[in-house]
């Protein structure tokens, strides 16, 4: 109920400042026209000749010429696109930023979407079209290989744009792991669709052997263990972005701060044992504290 109240007063805050954007003189008329060419101006995709090309309200999934998926797995990842993109909604109670939506998702590697190493499959990102139009994009390696886990891991990453600090290791750390206990939520055996799922603690899932899977495992427990020792869920999930909509934190500090705000408790020690307070990059790449100095 709490959340419901304070959506509903995030509305009524947007609706009041679009209202003061728009000059008293101008009629209704007037208004609703130029609402109408913001919302075409974001939801015309540039003309690019992709051979594949399907979109809804949220996105535009593409594939370019020469595209390696049939018609029919195209067809299938767009669905699959599409219920993802539900969940992500249904779960967080909001959209992506207004300044990256709708998005837009690429199937396979191309002009838009390079990929750097070999075991990348998949990475979430910002790009500025053929009109010049800002959007989240999405990038698959190959639909034919993209899986459940994958596509909500990156989708949760769109939803983090301008609301989650991404800025140095710590905040990292949080992204992944939230990301990270996010796809969980696409495994049949997460009936209760629940962060505090067994699948996402250590015990299971191990602590990663490269100091850069170490980042994706401890963000992980550090969500996992957030559930399991303060309650913090998927429940709470329409109240922290509700907040970082709010107050945007700059870093993994005042991210802590926001989480303490939506679980009542202090929550300092739960990150702190996930090493986000002593983990940083080096020209190596990530290290903690623990083992570097
Ligand atoms: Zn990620």
């Amino acid at each position: 109920m709490k959340n419901k109240i304070l959506l509903i007063s995030l509305v009524c805050v947007v609706v009041l400042v679009s209202g003061c954007l728009d000059s008293n003189q101008k009629d209704d008329s007037t208004k609703s026209a130029i609402e109408e060419t913001q919302i075409n101006y974001r939801t015309s995709f540039d003309d690019y000749n992709y051979q594949l090309e399907l979109k809804n309200e949220d996105f535009r999934l593409v594939c370019i010429q020469g595209c390696s998926a049939s018609d029919e797995r195209f067809n299938e990842s767009f669905s699959d696109l599409s219920r993802y993109v539900s969940l992500l909604k249904e779960v967080t109670k909001t959209n992506i930023v207004e300044e990256y939506a709708p998005f837009e998702a690429h199937a396979t590697e191309d002009f838009r979407c390079k990929f750097a190493s070999e075991n990348t499959l998949a990475y979430a990102n910002v790009m500025r079209d053929g009109n010049n139009i800002t959007r989240g994009l999405m990038c698959l390696k190959s639909n034919e290989i993209a899986t459940d886990v994958i596509v909500v891991h990156e989708l949760t990453h769109l939803w983090q744009l301008n609301r989650f600090p991404y800025n140095d290791a710590p905040e990292k750390l949080i992204s992944e792991g939230f990301a990270g206990v996010m796809s969980s939520l696409s495994y049949p055996s997460n009936t209760n669709n629940s962060f505090c799922w067994e699948g996402n603690s250590p015990a299971v899932r191990g602590s990663g052997s490269s100091y850069e899977d170490r980042l994706y495992a401890k963000g992980r427990q550090l969500f996992y263990e957030l559930c399991i020792d303060h309650g913090f869920d998927t429940d709470d999930v329409p109240e922290l972005f509700n907040k970082l909509d709010k107050n945007p934190p700059s870093n993994a500090e005042e991210f802590v701060l926001i989480i303490n705000e939506v679980v009542g408790e202090d929550t300092t020690q739960t990150f702190e044992k996930a090493g986000v307070y002593d983990i940083y990059y080096t020209d190596m790449g990530v290290y903690w504290g623990e083992y570097y100095q």
